[in-house]
């Protein structure tokens, strides 16, 4: 079947592309673009990867002028053939030249067809298509960086080379359990033990990489806490670059949680301003209260706004609780002292055991140095979660719950054939426990994935890709 769809985004705009691909793609082409290239007779006769100018036709009537370009199977997008005709951007155009495509017998392309029938072609891995869904999601630069890295195949190879390695393995087990006999390589528990545990150690830092790889797909929930007029809101502009929230000096201004979405050395932060916490003052700001301590149990990120201006009171004290139960969660925790324009006391980071800043909101500075403070906190954050040490060009990083879970699963296989092999049980039977965390890591790629699990994945794309 030849499938049909808008590729470029709804609305007008210079040009909008109808991308067209499947067996009947070229006679389509030749049925609705009619070239003014003297040098061709036919659409047919057009080579592949050149682009043509022409007029675009519904039943034998103009409807458009434009460009086609032809890309032959199976050097195409998808695999198939596939024609792309380029007409002028407006809505209405863009639907009578697709419409034209439809007439001339292509079905509507269902979201994310064109990546799926790429990935049934072999054109591109199952992860490769997530990343081309991540790509063009990706809102921050260093999600498009991974994303983009990944739809080269990078994290496919990373997958498969380990998956090698643990085939390797396997196959000495076999050899020698099939040929005793023969003067083939004699697998001892100990070799197979030591040439797992690396094996092992490149899975676990593959399963570790999914905590930073959700963070740049996905971005970071960040809750932004402090007794009324620490200067939350400010901090919450400040990071915004702009009016986001109201300031004012009358205490327990923020009800409502305010949300910005900003993006910071490359991350994507949903910054979240509550409301101050302290004593709730009538019926309105307990609910803000109640809200804010629910907002900080989602989020990843919290962070504790102090007043420098002011002697630490009982408020303060209550948020340092807060920081510190948070932090036992597992949560990252970064503390400000606000108002250093006021009060330059310098924040001592070893009495709070939280990275920390001392600055002025305000004033977009930090105490004693040159940086903004929007500069320091997108520093901090890099530091916070090793962003430096992170290779995303490599695309060698989970991002996908999916991928995660496989992932996991291929640990706890060869977990357990290291268990067996320490046991004393032979090695073939730790190679059953190997074949499994194989089929693992195939699932994580491969066609060995169920028609569902790749429908679901394709369904969140939009149509056109
Ligand atoms: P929130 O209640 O914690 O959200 O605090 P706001 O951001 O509304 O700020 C409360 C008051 O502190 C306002 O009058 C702000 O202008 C002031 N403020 C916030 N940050 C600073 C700062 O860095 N320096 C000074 N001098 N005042 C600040």
């Amino acid at each position: 079947m030849t499938i049909a769809a808008i590729a470029t985004p709804r609305g007008t705009g210079g040009i909008a592309v109808i991308r067209i691909s499947g067996g009947a793609a070229f006679n389509i082409g030749e049925k609705i673009f009619r070239h003014k290239t003297k040098k061709y007779r036919s659409f047919f006769d057009i080579p592949a990867s050149t682009a043509v100018f022409g007029d675009i036709t519904d039943a034998g009537k103009t409807i458009d002028s434009g460009v086609a370009v032809k890309f032959a199977s199976p050097a195409s997008y998808t695999g198939d053939d596939v024609v792309e005709i380029s007409c002028h951007g407006g809505i209405y155009i863009a639907s009578a030249v697709l419409g034209a495509a439809i007439n001339a017998g292509a079905r509507l392309a269902e979201p994310g067809e064109f990546t799926k029938t790429a990935y049934l072609n072999g054109k591109i891995s199952l992860t490769g298509a997530e990343a081309v869904g991540r790509l063009i999601a990706a809102a921050g630069e260093a999600g498009a960086r991974l994303a983009s890295a990944q739809s080269r195949g990078g994290l496919a190879k990373k997958i498969g080379a380990i998956s090698d390695k643990i085939k390797d393995i396997i196959s000495e087990v076999y050899v020698f359990i099939d040929y005793p006999g023969e003067d083939l390589t004699d697998i001892s528990p100990g070799d197979m033990l030591e040439k797992l545990i690396p094996v092992k150690e490149e899975l676990e830092a593959l399963k570790a990489s999914y905590g930073i790889g959700k963070i740049v797909a996905d971005g970071l929930d960040c809750a932004i806490i402090g007794k009324p007029n620490a200067g939350k809101s400010t901090l919450l502009n400040m990071l915004s670059r702009g009016d986001v929230a109201i300031v004012h000096d009358t205490p327990g201004t923020t009800r409502d949680i305010v949300w910005s979405k900003v993006v910071i050395n490359g991350i994507v932060l949903n910054l979240y301003d509550t409301a101050g916490i302290r004593a709730p003052d009538g019926e309105v700001e307990r609910a803000g209260i109640e809200k804010a301590r629910a907002k900080i149990e989602e989020c990843a990120l919290i962070v504790g706004v102090f007043d420098a201006g002011e002697d630490y009171g009982e408020d303060d004290y209550s948020i340092l609780e807060i920081l510190h139960r948070e932090q036992e969660n597992g949560k990252k925790i970064l503390a400000i002292l606000n108002k250093c324009d006021v009060s330059p006391i310098v924040l001592d980071a070893s009495k709070t055991s939280f990275p920390a800043l001392t600055i002025s909101a305000k004033n977009n500075t930090v105490l004693d140095s040159d940086i903004s403070a929007y500069d320091a906190f997108g520093e901090l954050l890099e530091t916070i979660y090793a962003l430096g040490g992170c290779d995303l060009d490599s695309g060698e990083i989970l991002t996908e719950e999916r991928q995660y879970f496989e992932i996991c699963a291929a640990c706890g296989n060869v977990d357990s054939a290291v268990a067996a092999l320490r046991g004393g049980f032979t090695q073939d039977t730790a190679g059953l426990d190997l074949e499994l965390a194989v089929k693992n890591l195939d699932r994580c790629d491969s066609k060995a994935v169920s028609e569902d699990i790749v429908d679901r994945i394709f369904k969140n794309f939009c149509i056109g890709k």
